[in-house]
């Protein structure tokens, strides 16, 4: 076969294949679009796992109809312009990938009002086939239909999990979204019922009830508040008591600049922080948010953008496991005479 260059569709379709994994992968990057867009409210609604369908609707900026097509087409955003932008990107999205990648494997559909707009407008994608943008009625948002995930991509549809499991990884997902955002309103319903119902945060009411909505009471209960800045980076959130200890590693959220992240040095710190209060085996919870600034940061190191590369790692490091073991300091001296042998 001689050089030549890939269609559009196929190229969406490879790309796809590192941002679009499952249905929950789908919601976290429409979900993210939607609170890059200003929303305060967004409405989750999915049917058999969200493989048949996820609808998500959002009440933020919308798209201005001339602009739909290009919001389909690929590496093209809102959200930057140059290098700089890049290297202090404020929004969870950037790369222009996601809208295209999941509009190639699935039946898509974009309609949406911008502000001040006088009509709302309608674009759909077929597999990766755009049609054409048609006035549609829509209030001022957005709503992004996703059918038939990967209809046309028998190899990963295949690898999709029952109906529950599919359903929570994206309960999952939202959990780590409503930790960070406690201030908009997100509601789920699947196959008609409705589920989880996050209730936006009221002037002056704490963030820790939204933690408690998302984690339970148990978590809430047993944790302790904690805030330190230092050092032009700061860390505060809630880390369990050892009390609150796990089994597995299932409640531990960490966020930098607000984008929900893992990363083997901060896991590592927080894991030396708690490692004399701990007995083997068992899992600190924790809901912690990292702030610093975003030149510090890289968060362009995977297309999911879970990773982030931190500039100064020992410090951070050691920012990290000061501010915990100075919190769990007082935890510590409780525990020496209450540990079993
Ligand atoms: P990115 O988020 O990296 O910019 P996407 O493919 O996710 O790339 O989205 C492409 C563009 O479409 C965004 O930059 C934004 O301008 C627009 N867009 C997508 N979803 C929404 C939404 N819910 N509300 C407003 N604009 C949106
Ligand atoms: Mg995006």
């Amino acid at each position: 076969m001689p050089i030549h260059q890939l269609p559009d569709t196929l190229v969406n379709q490879i790309a796809a294949g590192e941002v679009v994994e499952r249905p929950a992968s789908v919601v976290k990057e429409l979900v993210e679009n939607a609170l890059d867009a200003g929303a305060t409210r967004v409405d989750i609604e999915l049917e058999e796992g969200g493989v048949r369908l996820i609808r998500i609707r959002d009440d933020g900026t919308g798209i201005p109809a001339d602009e739909l097509p290009l919001a389909v087409s690929r590496h093209a955003t809102s959200k930057i312009a140059s290098i700089e932008d890049l290297e202090q990107v404020g929004t969870l999205g950037f790369r222009g990938e996601a809208l295209p990648s999941i509009a190639s494997v699935s039946r898509f559909a974009l309609s949406a009002r911008s502000r001040g707009a006088p009509h709302g407008a309608r674009l759909e994608v077929d597999g990766g086939r755009v049609g054409e943008v048609a006035p549609h009625p829509h209030p001022e948002g957005t709503t992004v239909e996703v059918r038939d995930l990967f209809f046309n991509v028998p190899a990963r549809r295949k690898f999709l999990r029952a109906e529950r499991t599919e359903l929570g990884h994206i309960e999952e997902w939202l959990r780590s979204l409503a930790l960070a955002r406690p201030g908009v309103e997100l509601r789920i319903s699947h196959n008609g019922r409705l589920g989880r119902h996050y209730k936006p945060l009221r002037q002056g009411e704490e963030q820790l009830r939204r933690v408690a909505e998302a984690l339970g009471e148990d978590f809430t209960r047993q944790c302790l508040e904690v805030s330190h800045a230092a050092a032009g980076l700061g860390l505060r959130g809630w880390v369990g008591l050892p009390t609150a200890a796990r089994s597995s590693a299932d409640q531990q959220y960490f966020y930098v600049n607000g984008r929900a992240v893992r990363d083997r040095t901060v896991a590592h710190a927080v894991r030396q922080a708690y490692a004399d209060v701990l007995f083997h085996g068992r899992h600190p919870a924790f809901v912690l948010f990292l702030e610093c600034d975003p030149r510090l940061v890289d968060v362009n190191v995977h297309p999911a953008k879970h990773e982030v590369r931190f500039r100064e790692q020992r410090l951070v490091h050691e920012f990290i496991y000061r501010t915990l073991h100075e919190a769990l300091a007082s935890t510590r001296a409780g525990q020496l005479g209450a540990s079993p042998g």
